[in-house]
């Protein structure tokens, strides 16, 4: 690991004017490598550099064809680097090595699903009558701003990047000042695949002064932000004052519906990969259970064997997909999730496995399964955003759903059960953007993803994300 990082602005390498910050490996507590911190002039290079980039029609006027060709180009990119890339992640971030393979292998996926868009983003034709002839066209905005948060540097980052670029944009990535090394590899596949200098940024910044000054610069035409209600509402604010569209991915507290009919044998799976996948920092994560009376005490038990199964450590030693978890990306992250789970207890809920820190360096914090939870106890409302699921009781279908929506989230819902009727019943009842049925995380870059409620608005993935990258302009002709 190199001991200094620079942010990429213009297609230079450059260093940030608020000098560094260290990176700290959360895998052992240590200082991993330190990165150039953007100010505000930095910020202002950039967005002026793809500014001109937009302005001057090279990645605009390109045919989409072969526009598509670059940006699949540069997944390809990815996955030719993906053991340096997964390293580099793991030792940032935390996770397993081969949950970091599988988010590089998931950030290629949206280069070649977006590439392989690129072609189809088609107006149509507008019948007006005799002398006239009109149709509409999809212009990209000009400047997209994304602003990336930790929990998946790389594939959040590939998730907007590549569609952005599909449509023609040009891009100022904001990396994470947590996970800012990975993020370089989109600048080094911007240039691999030749694209112009200055359509791809991408600068590591504070949020306070970096991220804001992104958000409210007069000259980006679209913002995209993963992360907090919170920092989502005042991006939301400083968009407004610009009169810019934003698209806002604010996390959840997804809950899944078990009925009695449930195999709960197969769901052991689900809570494996819903909650303890990347530690539980997971937007869309299953962070409650919403079990029907009659199945709680058995659900219980197989989600603390699920949790008492997982082996805990550095996720560099962790290359195999398998029974294990990672750190969480920071000592700050763990502790609030630890402070959750005191909370939960005090509030009169049941601890029934984990809830503490590992008593070694780094960011470790167990599997936990907290029971006995009411809808009205904070852990049931508010992300913990670690690896912690919450069971609650429900006695029949109504309760359920009113359960599942009782919070000021709507990002994705789950529901369990042998009955095809129920599940559909209960997938047009649930507030939420999507819903998986007998499998938490059903679903692809294929299908959109995005929220209900204070989870935000827009849509990432699918065929529905192109359109918040586009503008539609309609052209009438008056015939002779
Ligand atoms: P955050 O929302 O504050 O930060 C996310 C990104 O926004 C970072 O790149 C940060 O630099 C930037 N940012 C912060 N303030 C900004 C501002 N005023 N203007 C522009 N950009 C700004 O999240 P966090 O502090 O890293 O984590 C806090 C909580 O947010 C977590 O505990 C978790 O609950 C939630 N979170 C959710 C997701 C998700 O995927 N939905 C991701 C990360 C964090």
């Amino acid at each position: 690991m190199r001991e200094y990082w620079q942010n990429y602005i213009d297609g230079a390498w450059v260093d940030g004017g608020e000098g560094r910050i260290d990176v700290i490996n959360p895998g052992t507590g240590a200082v991993l490598s330190a990165h150039a911190l953007a100010d505000v002039a930095d910020v202002d290079r950039a967005v002026m550099a793809a500014q001109r980039v937009h302005r001057e029609g090279a990645l605009r006027e390109m045919r989409p064809i072969e526009r598509g060709r670059l940006v699949q180009a540069m997944g390809r990119f990815l996955l030719d680097n993906i053991d340096a890339i997964a390293g580099e992640l793991v030792l940032e971030q935390g996770k397993p090595l081969w949950e970091a393979r599988v988010e590089v292998e998931g950030a290629a996926l949206y280069f070649e699903y977006y590439g392989n868009q690129a072609a189809t983003v088609e107006g149509r034709s507008i019948p007006l009558g005799a002398g006239y002839f009109d149709w509409t066209e999809n212009e990209p905005f000009g400047v997209s701003a994304q602003i990336i948060p930790w929990n998946y540097p790389v594939e959040m980052t590939a998730r907007s990047l590549s569609a952005a670029l599909a449509t023609g944009n040009s891009v100022v990535i904001k990396s994470p000042e947590m996970t800012p090394i990975t993020n370089r590899w989109f600048a080094l596949a911007a240039e691999h695949v030749g694209l112009p200098k200055g359509a791809v940024n991408v600068l590591c910044g504070l949020g306070r002064t970096a991220g804001a000054a992104l958000a409210g610069h007069r000259d980006v035409n679209q913002i995209v932000f993963t992360g907090s209600v919170p920092t989502g509402v005042a991006i939301a604010t400083a968009a407004a004052q610009n009169v810019v569209p934003c698209v806002l991915e604010l996390g959840g507290k997804s809950a899944a519906i078990v009925h009695d009919d449930a195999d709960l044998e197969a769901f052991e799976n689900d809570i494996r990969w819903g909650i303890y996948f990347n530690a539980g920092q997971v937007c869309s994560a299953m962070s409650r259970v919403v079990v029907h009376e009659s199945r709680y005490d058995e659900l219980v038990e197989r989600a603390v064997n699920v949790a008492r199964s997982l082996s805990v450590g550095p996720g560099i030693e962790r290359a195999e997909f398998g029974a294990n978890m990672g750190a969480m990306v920071s000592e700050g992250q763990r502790d609030r999730a630890a402070a959750m789970v005191q909370v939960a207890e005090a509030e009169g809920a049941v601890v029934a496995t984990g809830g503490r820190k590992l008593n070694t360096p780094g960011a470790f914090f167990e599997p936990t399964v907290v029971a006995g939870v009411t809808p009205d106890m904070t852990i049931a409302r508010e992300e913990v955003f670690g690896p912690v699921l919450s069971v609650l009781k429900f006695s029949d279908d109504a309760q359920a759903i009113e359960i599942a929506n009782s919070t000021d989230y709507g990002l994705v819902g789950g529901v369990f059960t042998a009955d095809l009727d129920r599940a559909t019943k209960a997938a047009s009842q649930l507030r939420a953007g999507q819903v998986f049925v007998n499998e938490w995380y059903a679903g692809g870059v294929e299908t959109p993803f995005g929220g209900y409620g204070k989870s935000g608005y827009g849509r990432e993935k699918g065929r529905e994300a192109l359109w918040n990258y586009v503008q539609t302009k309609n052209v009438a002709i008056k015939l002779r």
